[in-house]
């Protein structure tokens, strides 16, 4: 069986960023279409209708065999999205820090400074203009 599969994937594209972005999206709008039928059957309908476009785009890319032009595309999309998923992770790491950290803007040049918690009241010197103020951590 798994023989099978390797043979029919042979010289074809394969799974890449895109079309994992494209499987998920249409599993959201699958999902999405069960709650929206219940309000309007044809607003519905046309999720359905975009959340199998969207498998079958899929799985088109993920079977075909010109891997150039499919390559071309992943890097588009990887390229289009680079922006979103900066954002995504620096706000993951100020959720992180958020924990263990104080995060203050200086009052002289709006600077993020970064204190740790549980210090008590200290004096902070802003690397940037080094305008000192007291803040309590
Ligand atoms: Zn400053």
């Amino acid at each position: 069986m798994r023989d099978k599969f390797n043979k029919f994937m042979q010289g074809r594209y394969g799974v890449d960023n895109l079309s994992r972005f494209t499987m998920g999206a249409a599993l959201v709008l699958i999902i999405l279409t069960m709650f929206v039928n219940i309000v309007n059957r044809s607003v519905g309908s046309v999720l359905d209708f975009l959340g199998i476009a969207a498998i079958v785009y899929a799985y088109f890319r993920i079977f075909s065999r010109d891997i150039q032009k499919r390559y071309e595309e992943n890097q588009k999309y990887l390229a289009m999205t680079s922006k979103f998923r900066l954002r995504f992770n620096k706000e993951k790491n100020l959720m992180k820090q958020r924990k263990t950290h104080h995060i203050y803007n200086c009052p002289g040049c709006g600077q993020k400074i970064r204190i740790p918690k549980g210090k008590g009241k200290i004096e902070i010197d802003c690397p940037k203009c080094h305008t000192k103020f007291v803040k309590r951590s």
